[in-house]
């Protein structure tokens, strides 16, 4: 069996719809892209703000994209 590509298939692709997260966006002002993942924890179920850092958690498949329930890295 070949490996295409070697995407790497994050586990909130699984629960996340594709198109949802191309369109998700920080609730900040920045308004910026969303990664998966969150640093340190690249598979962590959560999306991490481009811009500000920002990390959300996606609970039941749901990103909470909200900034009372955002957190940030503390490594
Ligand atoms: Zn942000």
């Amino acid at each position: 069996m070949v490996n295409r590509e070697q995407s790497p298939a994050h586990p909130l692709t699984a629960v996340l719809d594709p198109v949802l997260l191309e369109v998700l966006a920080c609730p900040a002002p920045d308004h910026a892209p969303l990664q998966l993942g969150e640093p340190g924890h690249p598979d962590a179920l959560s999306l991490t703000c481009s811009e500000c850092g920002r990390i959300y958690d996606v609970r039941d498949g749901i990103p909470v994209l909200l900034l009372d329930e955002a957190r940030y890295a503390d490594d």
